[in-house]
Formats: C-alpha cells, structure tokens, sequence
C-alpha cells in the first residue's frame, strides 16, 4: 500500500459527517451562549463583583477553547466533504504510523489531525504532556 491512503467506507464517513455536524451545531449554540454575556453584565449590580470576575474568565477560557474547537470540527468536516480520502489521514509529514489515524481515535476524536503519535510528541513540544490512560491503550 505504498503511497496510497487508507479510505474509510462511505457509509463510516457519513455517519462523521453527521456526528460532526452535530457537534459543530452544539459548539456554536455554545458559543452564541457565552455571547450573551453582556446581559449579565448590565445586572452587575446584582453581582458579587469577585463572582462576575470569575465567572468571565471562566468564560473566556471557555470561549477560546470551545473556539479552537469549533475550527477543528469544521476543517474536519470540510475534510469530508471535499476531500474525503484525506479524512482519518495524519497531517504530519513525518508520521511513524503510515500516516493513519486509527479508528478507534477518529471515533473518539473525529476532528483529529494527528495520530496519536503524532498528537502526542506535538502536545509535549508545546506544553506539557497530558498523561491520559483512556488514550495509551489506542496507540
Ligand atoms: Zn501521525
């Protein structure tokens, strides 16, 4: 199988594209959520100040997070839709798994880039590892 990519069966990635639809529309009614922040904000007074300091940064680590989110879910599902035969493909060059992201993670993580070997030494080189167990048994 040199040279060419795994393909996943239409009928598996159609039903990522619905799970993934599914998830876009419920990141975005999150986000739409934490948008109506302002509200709280006029009943400020009503408030523990400390409370409404928390509250919105909570917010916003929330809302940044749920935003990458959000950009992964739908270049995933732009993936699918486009170029379907990419989907489940490893975005690093150098991958040591044939550049195939197994299954199992994909149905776990349907907007993986990464296999988890690749996701692993990209997590480590930015920030701290994050030792999982539920994810070493996918490896
Ligand atoms: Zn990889």
């Amino acid at each position: 199988m040199c040279g060419d990519f795994y393909m996943l069966e239409a009928r598996t990635l159609e039903n990522f594209r619905k799970g993934l639809e599914k998830k876009l529309r419920m990141l975005q009614k999150e986000r739409l959520n934490l948008g109506g922040d302002e509200e709280a904000v006029r009943h400020a007074d009503q408030i523990d100040a400390a409370q409404m300091i928390m509250q919105k940064h909570l917010a916003a680590t929330f809302a940044s997070n749920a935003g990458a989110e959000l950009r992964l879910v739908s270049a995933a599902l732009a993936k699918i839709v486009e170029a379907p035969e990419k989907f489940g493909v490893c975005e690093e060059e150098d991958c040591p798994n044939q550049r195939i992201i197994p299954l199992k993670r994909l149905l776990a993580v349907p907007e993986a880039q990464y296999c988890f070997f690749c996701q692993n030494a990209r997590e480590s080189a930015l920030s701290e590892p994050e030792p999982d167990e539920a994810l070493f048994d996918e490896a």
